[in-house]
């Protein structure tokens, strides 16, 4: 079983809004480790940079404007699975199509403010982190119910 790391953001309007607690809360209580955390305001050229994929969209110019707007909380997140994990516990793009129990479903209301932005795959993970976190950044430790969340699984013949 490998741990994989996804990156997480907590957008203006999450943070503006007084709901990284709860956010950061359901990363806690899912059984992810937080590997890094940081509060920032980012500038225009790393947004344009994050949001790469986007830079031909209608949505671009505003999307960009937004995210620059106001402090994010940018994360990195480690679990098994934790892209996926992760994008799971979001919802979808859009609020209105995102369930009850997701982060977007329960916490948002409109395409342009929903929330969080988070890693779509393991490629995006690795070009995101690394776009917002030194490695020296990212914490190495072991949460202290590792055991329980991961338990080692025992030899067929025992
Ligand atoms: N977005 C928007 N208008 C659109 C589509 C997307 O404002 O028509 C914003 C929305 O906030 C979304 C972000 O652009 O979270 C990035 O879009 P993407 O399709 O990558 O969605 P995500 O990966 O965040 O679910
Ligand atoms: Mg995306």
């Amino acid at each position: 079983m490998t741990l994989e790391r996804t990156f997480l953001m907590i957008k203006p309007d999450g943070v503006s809004r007084g709901l990284v607690g709860e956010i950061v809360q359901r990363i806690e209580q899912k059984g992810y480790r937080i590997a890094a955390m940081k509060m920032m305001t980012i500038g225009p050229d790393m947004a344009r940079d994050h949001y790469a994929e986007h830079r031909t969209k209608p949505f671009f110019g505003d999307l960009v404007s937004f995210i620059t707007s106001g402090p994010v909380v940018a994360m990195v997140i480690e679990g098994e699975r934790a892209v996926d994990g992760i994008r799971a516990m979001m919802g979808r793009t859009e609020p209105k199509d995102s369930p009850p129990g997701t982060i977007r479903g329960d916490l948002a209301v409109n395409l342009s403010r929903n929330v969080v932005h988070g890693s779509d795959s393991q490629e995006s993970a690795k070009r995101e982190i690394s776009l917002f976190f030194h490695e020296g950044e990212q914490n190495d430790n072991t949460r202290a119910d590792h055991a329980w969340l991961y338990p080692i699984q025992k030899k067929k013949d025992r």
